[in-house]
Order: C-alpha cells, then structure tokens, then sequence
C-alpha cells in the first residue's frame, strides 16, 4: 500500500494536487474537511455540530475526524492506498493515523507539504470562495483564524513526520504540473525505496 499525507495551510493546493495524484497512482483521496461536508449536506447530528466549527474556522474535535478515517480504511481495504488530505491536523491525529494503519498492516510512506505564504494563502480562498459556496472561504477574517489555527496547532504535525524521516517541504507557488511534478518526483523515490526494503515485503504478505 502507497499511503501519502498531503499537508498545508488552507489554499496550499492539497485538493487540486490530490485530484491528480489518484488518477496517477490509483490511490483513494481521504479529506476529512470533504468527509465533514458531507456529513453537513446529510444533515446529520455530526454534521450539524461539526458545521458551528467549521464555519468559525475552529478545528473539529480529534475523536470525530479520527472516527471517520477509522471508518473509511475499513471500506476501502482493497485500495492500493490513500491520500491523507486535511489530516491529521494533530499531533493526536497522527498517532491515532499510524495506529489505524498499523492495524490494517500498513503505514504512511512520506507526508509532502505544500509551504505558502498568509497574503497569497487569503487571496487564493477568496477568489475559491466566489464560487466555492463555502462559508470559511468568504470572509477574510475565517479565513485567517484557520491560518492562525494551521500555525498554532497544525504546522506542529509536520515535526512528528519529520521525528520519523518521513517529511518533505515544496514550494506551493508555482505552476500546478511544476509542483505536481515534484510530488511524484519524491513518491516515486519513496516507492523505489520502500520496494528495497525486506520490510516492505513482509508488510505486503500480511496485508
Ligand atoms: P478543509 O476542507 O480541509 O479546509 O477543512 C475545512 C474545515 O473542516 C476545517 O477548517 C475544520 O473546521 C474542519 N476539519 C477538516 N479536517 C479536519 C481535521 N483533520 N481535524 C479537525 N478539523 C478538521
């Protein structure tokens, strides 16, 4: 299995990038902020509490987002791997990720963020807000609380990776396909080297 934590603050390009990469690799695209919003157009009681934060820029509680990737693995057990985008979003979010994908013996192969700047970060959201529909992306004070909680909450899961070798930084600004390139460019060395190493085998027996 290929599994990718794609990360960055809102407006980095994690969803446009992520379109592109599981057409490229067959993978199965995990965003919790679409999974949350999809709880919201249900109407269901998730979706409602979950929508009060959402619209606040806040950060849904761990447990809920936790829930819901715990719930999509177990659908998806035959994928050839996922793409982690909008989470984790926690340092608990992360450990809760490698334990689910522990059990379903499995891990994550390399987190790629995408490093843009607060001014481009505003005017990306808001011309997105203009036909994006969503709340958070239409009022310039959201959308830098959700930048302040990346910061102050967020930005911190990038050292747990790195903790692990597993971190990789680019420039999000720039051409979509220059920086899609470079993302493939650092999943393929991945895949070379995961496909070396003796681990790797024992890990797809299991699986
Ligand atoms: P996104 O679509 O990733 O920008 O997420 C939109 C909103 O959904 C965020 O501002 C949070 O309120 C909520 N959300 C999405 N993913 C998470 C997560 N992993 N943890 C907590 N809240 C989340």
């Amino acid at each position: 299995m290929l599994n990718i934590v794609l990360f960055g603050p809102p407006g980095a390009g994690k969803g446009t990038q992520s379109q592109k990469l599981i057409a490229q690799y067959n993978l199965v695209h995990l965003s919790t902020g679409d999974l949350l919003r999809a709880q919201i157009a249900e109407g269901t009681e998730l979706g409602l509490k979950a929508k009060q934060l959402m619209d606040e820029g806040l950060l849904v509680p761990d447990e809920v987002v936790i829930g819901m990737i715990g719930n999509a693995l177990s659908k998806n057990q035959q994928a050839a791997g996922f793409i982690f985008d909008g989470f984790p979003r926690t340092v608990a979010q992360a450990e809760s990720l490698d334990q689910l994908l522990t059990q379903h013996h499995t891990q994550v192969a390399c987190m790629i963020a995408l490093e843009v700047g607060e001014e481009e970060l505003v005017k990306r959201l808001l011309e997105r807000g203009k036909t994006s529909g969503r709340i958070d992306d239409q009022d310039e004070t959201k959308i830098r609380r959700r930048v302040q909680v990346y910061n102050t909450e967020t930005a911190q899961v990038a050292g747990y990776y790195a903790g692990q070798q597993k971190f990789h930084a680019l420039n999000g600004i720039g051409e979509i396909e220059a920086i899609y390139t470079q993302i493939c460019t650092l999943i393929d060395q991945h895949k070379a080297a995961d496909a070396e190493t003796p681990a790797a085998a024992t890990r797809e027996v299991q699986a």
